[in-house]
């Protein structure tokens, strides 16, 4: 990416940055929470405020010199509440993850339980999984997928936490393709006395444009990642009302983390400013069309996705109907081939380890800002149909490869590094 200094300071990681930009424009990236960045982001989030020691929050600094700093921090500040109508908005956590844990260190006690989605039904690590810091420092009951119906089963939901009483619900997914029912779960946390906190990680992109119904209001906590469909720069987010700002703001600082990467916090600050404008309205809405678009031709050619489809920019594939001997990670693999990049993902109820598992899960946030469009998912959805069913067929494999090289040409990525 127009890289000046490093070629000459390091060539051998200036060699692996080029093929990697190489490698973004000739490929394909349907990674649902992948994204590209705008270049005026790339270029906030590699800016000298990289310098600039700054524990604590504007106006009050635990170091000299802030001026500037606490400018860019406001700014985004600002501009997150204004795009998500949030009374109070921490832009500090380092990714979505340490969003979680800023809030679970603010309000919770080690010990504490909490009510989450199973990771392999669609849930993400931070929210209990046994081999991440929740899982371990919290008491975890969890709530599943109606396998009937693949969606949410928020009768279930209700049960378990009027039977364990958790001090807080999580809910937000990485691989639910449906809208989520803020209010009707609130209810619940209402009645059991619990916190309620929405992780929008996947979805902040089509909240903050009003794809997505938003949890803002509804709920006590909503954290997420600013990079996945909000393309609004690495790292994270906390918003919430203003009853609980002072500690939410402790949870992050100094609950959790240390100085602030106020690089990262200028790239956001300038990508919430794009999400303010009026286009990204218009790139939600073709988000979610691409999804659909996509959900429309991959089940015409006989693939069974998770609930029938999608409300949002994610699909997950089942692939264990329609083709029972290939893997969730042979399909990746295959794919890759092609040049579509995405991940093997498990579906509900899977049988296959979690490395092997029986899905994969697409996404279109990252293809859209590219400006593909609903016909190039007819297209995209018969080419992945086609490798999937002639993983064997070199020749025909390296024709669904040529396709998939037509398809990037015709939708340039990053033309201003050339
Ligand atoms: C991606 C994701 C996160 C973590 O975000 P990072 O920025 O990768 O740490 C948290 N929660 C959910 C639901 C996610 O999908």
């Amino acid at each position: 990416m127009g890289l000046e200094f490093i070629p000459g300071a390091d060539p051998a990681v200036a060699e692996a940055l080029t093929g990697e930009l190489a490698h973004q424009r000739g490929s394909l990236y349907l990674v649902a929470s992948g994204n590209y960045l705008s270049p005026a982001v790339l270029e906030a989030q590699g800016a000298v405020v990289a310098n600039e020691r700054a524990e604590g929050y504007p106006g009050a600094r635990y170091f000299a010199g802030c001026d500037h700093v606490d400018e860019i921090e406001e700014l985004a500040i600002e501009r997150a509440r204004e795009l998500f109508g949030a009374d109070h908005v921490n832009v500090q956590p380092h990714s979505g993850t340490q969003s979680n844990m800023g809030v679970y260190v603010a309000v919770l006690d080690p010990g504490d339980t909490i009510l989450s989605l199973e990771l392999s039904h669609g849930g993400h690590l931070s929210h209990g999984h046994p081999a991440n810091f929740a899982g371990q420092y919290y008491d975890i009951v969890q709530y599943g997928i109606d396998l009937e119906t693949g969606r949410i089963d928020y009768d279930e939901l209700a049960a378990t936490a009027r039977e364990h009483d958790p001090a807080m619900i999580v809910t937000g997914f990485s691989a639910y393709p449906r809208e989520i029912d803020w209010e009707r779960v609130q209810s619940v946390a209402d009645e059991v006395g619990a916190y309620h906190m929405a992780d929008i990680a996947h979805i902040t992109g089509l909240v903050a444009a009003d794809e997505h119904p938003s949890p803002v209001g509804v709920v006590d906590f909503v954290t997420g990642s600013t990079h996945k469909s909000l393309r609004a720069g690495r790292g994270g987010f906390i918003m919430c009302d203003a009853d609980y700002a002072s500690d939410i703001d402790a949870g992050v600082f100094p609950g959790s983390q240390g100085d602030p990467l106020m690089h990262n916090v200028a790239g956001k600050a300038v990508g919430f400013r794009e999400a303010l404008e009026h286009e990204f309205e218009e790139y939600a809405a073709q988000v979610v069309a691409n999804a659909d678009a996509l959900a429309a031709t991959l089940t015409e050619h006989g693939l069974e996705l998770l609930s029938g489809g999608t409300d949002t920019h994610l699909l997950l594939i089942d692939l264990r109907e329609s083709h029972p001997d290939m893997t969730g990670k042979d399909a990746e693999s295959i794919l890759e081939t092609v040049g579509v990049v995405l991940n093997a993902n498990p579906v509900p109820g899977d049988t296959r380890p979690p490395t092997v598992t029986s899905g994969i899960r697409i996404g279109t946030p990252a293809v859209t800002t590219r400006g593909l469009d609903e016909s190039d998912m007819e297209t995209l959805g018969e080419l992945v149909v086609r490798a999937l069913d002639n993983p064997d067929d070199d020749e025909t494999i390296a024709a669904i490869g040529d396709r998939v090289d037509d398809l990037c040409d015709a939708h340039p990525l990053y033309e201003q590094y050339d």
